[in-house]
């Protein structure tokens, strides 16, 4: 089954800032390394524009929109308006691109909505997945909410079964809350407790189709394992989505530094894998990440397995130079570097 890749430059061509904890390159690293391994077959390079403004009013507020527009321009703000919007913070800084980039990644749903619709049934985003944004104001590195806007979009689109699967380490607060008495549309989050945003305790509301499993600091493969086969699936497949999306946050994963929990990149392709049994069209988003090697393959083997081509996951010289020349703080663990798929695979 062929995957649009959905793409643009902007993600090479901005940064958050020199010690924000969003690596420059990012998903650039992502969509140059899906080309160097045995993928291209499988997937299709799209290009995609940004949202237009009145999308993005879908779910922000005008005033914020504008704010973040004019900031972006003169690359200053007032007190107040930081204050107010959350902007020019640590987490949340003034960047040359911080309105057209997320207009960028929500830019990608957009489009990931109309093509699932049309050719494919399958989307890669990972430019997008900014779940903690609030519709008037910026919050943990995430100014536009591109999940909640394409949401809205498939629900205008006529929709009535959605669903998102939010496996991040952190509670995504930004949709869940928003959605989380409308019964069309089924959220369900795993992350750790009582990390950032410190929201998100424990929910099984069946009614309003709202799930929240906050899971304890170490929460590995066999415990993903057990919470997937015997509750996820099931509500999954009783819900019985019509489109699904998944922010994939690879900062759920083992030597992340910003989660404790310890999963391995098997249980991200464990749950695509399932998940195309369950849901007919699927939009797979990346999210928080900030160990760069864990990241990129991650994100690659989740591509792999929406593509049905893990068997070709092989890492050739090229690729490896790629994640060898990656700089970061850490030097590269053996396995980060010659090898996608992480070690044990016990699903
Ligand atoms: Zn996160």
């Amino acid at each position: 089954m062929t995957v649009a890749f959905l793409y643009n430059d902007i993600f090479r061509n901005s940064s958050f800032g020199k010690n924000h904890p969003v690596l420059p390159k990012r998903i650039s690293n992502v969509y140059d390394f899906t080309k160097l391994i045995n993928l291209r077959k499988k997937v299709d390079y799209v290009e995609n524009k940004k949202a237009n403004f009145k999308t993005l009013q879908l779910f922000h507020s005008f005033d914020y929109l504008e704010i973040l527009k004019k900031t972006e321009k003169t690359q200053c703000i007032s007190k107040d308006n930081a204050r107010k919007y959350n902007l020019g913070t640590y987490s949340n800084p003034i960047f040359k691109q911080m309105f057209s980039r997320h207009a960028t990644s929500t830019g990608a749903l957009i489009l990931a909505t109309d093509l699932i619709k049309k050719k494919y049934k399958y989307v890669f985003s990972p430019g997008s997945g900014a779940h903690h944004a609030k519709q008037s104001m910026a919050d943990g590195f995430c100014y536009l909410n591109d999940i909640a806007i394409a949401i809205l979009v498939l629900k205008a689109k006529g929709y009535k079964k959605i669903l998102y699967f939010d496996m991040d380490a952190h509670y995504g607060d930004g949709i869940i809350e928003y959605f989380k008495k409308n019964q069309e549309v089924c959220t369900i989050s795993i992350h750790q407790e009582n990390l950032w945003p410190k929201t998100g305790t424990y929910l099984y509301d069946s009614m309003h189709n709202t799930y929240n499993f906050p899971v304890s600091e170490g929460f590995n493969d066999s415990n993903f394992k057990k919470i997937t086969d015997e509750i996820i699936f099931k509500i999954i497949k009783k819900f019985s989505p019509e489109v699904t999306l998944m922010q994939m946050g690879a900062d759920c994963l083992k030597y992340d530094k910003m989660s404790k929990m310890e999963l391995s990149n098997n249980s991200m392709s464990y749950i695509i894998k399932i998940m195309k049994s369950l849901s007919e069209k699927i939009i797979v988003m990346g999210g928080g990440g900030y160990n760069p090697w864990i990241t990129i393959r991650a994100w690659t083997y989740n591509l792999a397995t929406l593509a049905g081509e893990t068997k070709s996951l092989k890492i050739n010289k090229k690729a490896k130079d790629f994640l060898n020349n990656i700089k970061y703080k850490n030097i590269p663990k053996h396995d980060w570097i010659n090898y996608i798929k992480d070690e044990p695979d016990i699903f």
